[in-house]
């Protein structure tokens, strides 16, 4: 039995100490499908302010109605929840590159986008890009990348997981054929074999720490080392499967550990987000202590957060991600 064992599996864990007032802006994670736990959790961590892109939903939407819940919801309901929280919300809105493969469906989407990505607290278009680079998926993310051209939103790319490098590459080709600015292009995803052409190339490069694939943040550290923190961000994109909403805070603490300054943990943990999404003109860091005032009996079109008065729970003790 390690000592980590012995820790009880509530209460205040331990790395928080580390990185104690130091903020953090984690600029992509689906809290629609986290807990309220995670919400606490992440608050207490220092987590100040969130984006949450679009995405699939682990199985895919049958019709046009879900989509239009569900963006309703990225602005409503979850920026509501997380308010009661302190944790300030805003969204990407995109067709994410799986349900780009239902052409009809993705017909209808398309209409109903603009609809959606002029309303408050939406910084960019997203995610979009490939998943399995098929022919459907490349024509709704050229659509798209238009879309935000129009607009003059960031635009936040989902990189593939298989022929990743080869993928990048071509998402980032296909921005440069539609005029977007490389510097309103922010490439998620990334890893070892991408970074350094992402970045050479003008593009922010998004890390997302995800455990047992993508990136550990033991890895991370390393990318900080060797290329700096300029254009760099780190995100958790926290979702329905195994992954860690505190992945931002953790990572924070273990660059503290490796010798990385507060001022180069901030850049990438919290700044360069900022900096990025920001040019939506949608975000406002004066906001972000605005929602500190917090009254769980608020309502939301006559709902609250709250249950029966439970108490959220949290059991987030280890600081390794792998
Ligand atoms: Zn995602």
């Amino acid at each position: 039995m390690t000592e980590q064992d012995l820790q009880p599996v509530t209460g205040k864990p331990f790395f928080l100490d580390s990185i104690k007032g130091m903020t953090f802006f984690d600029p992509h994670v689906h809290m629609t499908s986290r807990t309220t736990d995670d919400y606490q959790a992440m608050a207490d961590a220092g987590v100040v302010a969130i984006i949450e892109p679009a995405f699939w939903l682990g199985q895919p939407r049958t019709g046009v109605a879900s989509f239009r819940d569900y963006y309703s919801s990225l602005i409503g309901w979850e920026r509501f929840r997380a308010s009661q929280f302190g944790i300030k919300h805003y969204c990407t809105i995109g067709l994410n590159s799986r349900e780009a493969n239902n052409g009809a469906l993705a017909e209808q989407v398309m209409e109903l986008l603009p609809h959606f990505i002029y309303k408050e607290g939406v910084v960019g278009i997203g995610e979009i890009g490939f998943d399995d680079q098929t022919p459907a998926e490349e024509k709704y993310y050229r659509l798209q990348l238009e879309l935000a051209r129009e607009a003059a939103l960031p635009v936040q790319i989902h990189t593939p997981h298989r022929d990743k490098k080869q993928g990048t590459t071509r998402s980032m080709d296909i921005t440069i054929e539609h005029g977007l600015d490389p510097f309103t292009v922010i490439v998620d995803h990334n890893n070892e074999e991408t970074v350094k052409e992402v970045l050479d190339r003008g593009f922010w490069a998004a890390f997302t720490i995800y455990p047992f694939t993508k990136m550990g943040n033991e890895r991370m550290v390393q990318i900080v080392k060797q290329y700096g923190t300029e254009r760099i961000m780190i995100n958790s994109a926290a979702d329905w499967g195994i992954s860690d909403p505190l992945a931002v805070p953790k990572t924070a603490a273990l660059m503290k550990e490796h010798g990385i300054s507060d001022e180069d943990i901030r850049m990438v943990t919290y700044q360069n987000a900022i900096t990025a999404f920001g040019q939506s003109g949608q975000i406002d860091v004066t906001d972000f202590a605005g929602v500190k005032d917090i009254d769980q009996s608020q309502r939301f079109k006559g709902n609250t957060v709250l249950r029966g008065g439970q108490q959220p729970r949290i059991d987030k003790t280890s600081l390794i991600i792998r």
